[in-house]
């Protein structure tokens, strides 16, 4: 994936040039809503809220990205794209 790519802007309402950002997972912020839920529902007796997970890894993991417009500088998330390598070179 190029740098750079040239895609509509709903902001601008034209084509533009974007910067492509991948959005990487960071640490669950302990302030946020489903982390002190999660800590309170997995505090004492009552065992864990979520079902454990059964069967495979998929080959192919779904890479988030974000695309900033060069003109007003606003980021849109378009669907994220399924690979197995992704990177992004200077083009
Ligand atoms: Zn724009």
């Amino acid at each position: 994936m190029p740098k750079k790519i040239m895609t509509y802007c709903p902001y601008c309402k034209k084509h533009t040039s974007h910067s492509v950002e991948r959005v990487r997972k960071r640490k669950a912020s302990e302030l946020k809503a489903g982390q002190r839920r999660f800590r309170r529902v997995t505090s004492g007796y009552g065992g864990f809220p979520r079902p454990k997970f059964e069967g495979r890894e998929k080959p192919t993991k779904r890479v988030a990205l974000r695309l900033v417009c060069d003109e007003c500088h606003k980021a849109v998330t378009p669907p994220g794209i399924r690979a197995k390598k992704f990177e992004i070179v200077e083009a």
